[in-house]
């Protein structure tokens, strides 16, 4: 999942006009989104999308900014693109006898922002423990392997699949967000601050009204001689 990112000299007058609010704009891009919000002396801009729009992230994003009335007025100082290794499967293997992986290393990191601080931090302190008990206990480095998968894995496999909802229905999510977006963005919300975890709002969002129904398979109806 690729990220372009941008930080941008703003006047002061401008700067002010960004104080004190974070966007995330989804819709801007499809299967992605974009985001503003000001640092001390600078915004911070960019934009990350999954799949093919991933090629058109540039004109995206100069589109974004001059939509937020960013275009004479703002100086770009840096435009930089990055990769988000962002690719949960059961399959993945994260130690075997010779060592582990940690951090983005593990492909593990949030599907529906590309966040991964948290999990990097969470990896580092579970491969502390497996370490201390590899050196302390001779217990063998691959059961690290078995801590992620409980720990970290269920939760980003289940975002995994509300972010394939998200970008890549966007009849099914426009539909289910017109309705029910204020309560599922308060959830995601709560699943940032800790409160809630990503395998409860996946049983929530299922659980809405309609939502099974706009799932459902559509079987093919046979075309009229
Ligand atoms: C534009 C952008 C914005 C982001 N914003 C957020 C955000 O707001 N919140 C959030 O949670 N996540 C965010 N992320 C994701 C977050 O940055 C990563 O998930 C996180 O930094 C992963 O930590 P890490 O330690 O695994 O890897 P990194 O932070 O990438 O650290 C790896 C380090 O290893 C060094 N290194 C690489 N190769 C070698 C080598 N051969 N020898 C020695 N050193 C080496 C690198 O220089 C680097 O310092 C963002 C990512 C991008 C690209």
């Amino acid at each position: 999942m690729p990220a372009l990112e941008a930080e941008l000299t703003v006047p002061p007058a401008t700067h002010s006009r960004f104080a004190g609010s974070i966007h995330f704009d989804f819709g801007v891009i499809p299967g992605g989104y974009a985001w503003l919000f000001p640092k001390k002396n600078h915004l911070s801009a960019g934009i990350l999308a999954r799949g093919r729009q991933a090629k058109k992230l540039q004109p995206n994003l100069l589109h974004y900014l001059e939509n937020n009335g960013l275009s004479r007025e703002t100086d770009i100082r840096s435009i930089r693109l990055h990769p988000i290794p962002c690719r949960p499967h059961r399959r993945n293997r994260y130690a075997d006898s010779r060592g582990l992986i940690v951090g983005d290393g593990t492909g593990l990191v949030d599907p529906v922002t590309g966040e991964g601080i948290y999990y990097a931090l969470k990896s580092a302190h579970i491969a502390a423990l497996a370490l201390k008990r590899h050196l302390k206990h001779g217990r063998p480095l691959a059961l690290y392997d078995r801590m992620l998968k409980r720990e970290i894995e269920p939760e980003v496999l289940r975002a995994d699949v509300l972010a394939r909802i998200l970008y890549g229905c966007p009849t099914i999510s426009n539909h289910m967000l017109r309705r029910y977006g204020d309560k599922i963005g308060a959830k995601h919300v709560a699943v940032y601050l800790g409160d809630l975890t990503y395998q409860e709002l996946y049983a929530y969002v299922l659980s809405l009204k309609g939502f099974a129904y706009l799932l459902r398979p559509r079987h093919k109806t046979r075309r009229r001689a």
